[in-house]
């Protein structure tokens, strides 16, 4: 629980920032485990009618990486977090189920380390060369220069 008392003035926006304890994620499985707290920061917006509520929204996280099997650290942040509530109101809100929700849905599907320059695993040390055999066979010389392209790290 982690209650949010809403003013009592309409028609201004109020700040609402604020920690969640990891813990209400429930990530603890095999390939992802939560690490450090979900935090909020929000801006909120009432009328007699509703209360609308958005900011930002993150948490950090371990992720098992698809390729190596080791525990990556990941970060999730969102800058698009909404929501709504409709009258009448309590005299304190909610919101955790909400924001657990926007952060398990932006989870990443099927997580990779992020290979240096020569194939490198950040955390074994490894090399991971794409086949070369593979990519000949099945690609013309235009192809492999630009699927090799997309392999490189984005920075
Ligand atoms: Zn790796």
């Amino acid at each position: 629980m982690n209650l949010i008392l809403i003013p009592s003035k309409l028609g201004e926006t109020f700040e609402i920032t604020g920690e969640i304890p990891p813990s209400v994620l429930a990530l603890e499985d095999d390939l992802v485990r939560s690490k450090g707290p979900v935090w909020y920061t929000l801006s909120g917006f009432k009328t007699e009618e509703f209360i609308e509520v958005k900011g930002e929204i993150g948490t950090s996280f371990d992720f098992r990486c698809g390729r190596c099997g080791e525990w990556i650290p990941g970060e999730i942040k969102k800058s698009d977090f909404q929501t709504i509530l409709e009258a009448p109101f309590p005299e304190s809100i909610d919101l955790t189920p909400q924001i657990r929700e926007d952060i398990l849905i932006d989870l990443p599907f099927a997580p990779t380390c992020q290979l240096d320059g020569e194939y490198r695993c950040p955390v074994t040390g490894e090399t991971h060369p794409p086949s070369p055999e593979k990519t000949k066979k099945s690609l013309g010389n235009e192809e492999v220069w630009k699927a090799l392209e997309q392999l490189k790290p984005k920075e």
